[in-house]
């Protein structure tokens, strides 16, 4: 009953709007598939304008101090409204974390924003490897998780998708072996029904992020309680971000 999710985050690529556009240009939506693009924030309206319109469209983060006034360098919620076809925000990617100081605080406070202003918040979760290494990985989540979404109701979580990304399997090559990532999340709708109810955990999509590329996605959709991925790198190429998208 989950609709699929591939989404794909291109973090900051590439590195001109032409290229940006092309890209946009060249991407296809899939039958029964929801397809998300997460471009930087400056591409954000040539991408509306040239993006397939069954293709949807986020940013890949927001400034929720204030609408509007003097935070040099930043993009506000009211902004991201503003702009056309843009659904959903990220929230809580581990390079936000690691990179830009966004603690649980600030990313809560972004997943509160996105969802009043009316987007979809797609939050991200994921252990260090340290953490891995360490047996936490489900303490980790089942924190973050909690940390995320305090205050958000089950009526909300209808626009919420959890992206799990164990940070060691970002940008490194290495995928999550699909049934440890199926435990994970197993783990993480888990935590999803004691704190809401089966029927929040039953319908929220909860994605796998880090490394995936098309050889591994058959695998990973083959899970029960994995509900689609949220892709770097292979995003940025649009024949393997259609593969990724069109998996068996
Ligand atoms: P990679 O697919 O490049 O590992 O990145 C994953 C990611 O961080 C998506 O948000």
């Amino acid at each position: 009953p989950r609709a699929p999710v591939v989404a794909g985050n291109w973090k900051m690529n590439p590195s001109t709007s032409a290229e940006a556009v092309a890209l946009a240009e060249a991407l296809e939506a899939v039958d029964g598939r929801e397809v998300v693009v997460f471009p930087p924030t400056c591409y954000l309206d040539a991408v509306a304008t040239k993006a397939n319109k069954n293709v949807a469209l986020g940013a890949q983060d927001v400034c929720v101090l204030a609408e509007s006034g003097a935070y040099t360098g930043a993009v506000s919620l009211p902004m991201l409204k503003s702009m056309p076809r843009v659904d959903y925000v990220l929230c809580g990617h581990s390079e936000r974390r690691s990179l830009f100081s966004d603690d649980d605080d600030a990313i809560r406070a972004k997943v509160r924003g996105a969802l009043d202003a009316g987007f979809a918040a797609m939050l991200c979760i994921g252990e260090t490897q340290q953490e891995y290494e360490l047996g936490v990985t489900d303490d980790v989540c089942a924190l973050q998780l909690a940390k995320a979404l305090e205050g958000v109701t089950a009526a909300e979580m209808a626009n919420i998708v959890v992206a799990y990304e164990p940070v060691w399997a970002i940008g490194t090559g290495l995928v999550c072996p699909a049934d440890v990532a199926q435990r994970v999340h197993s783990s993480i709708r888990q935590r999803l029904r004691a704190t809401y109810d089966s029927s929040v955990a039953d319908s929220c999509r909860i994605l796998y992020g880090g490394s995936v590329n098309p050889s591994v996605i058959d695998g990973l959709m083959r899970q029960s309680d994995i509900d689609g991925v949220l892709v770097g790198g292979a995003s940025l190429d649009a024949a393997t971000f259609g593969q990724i998208a069109s998996f068996h």
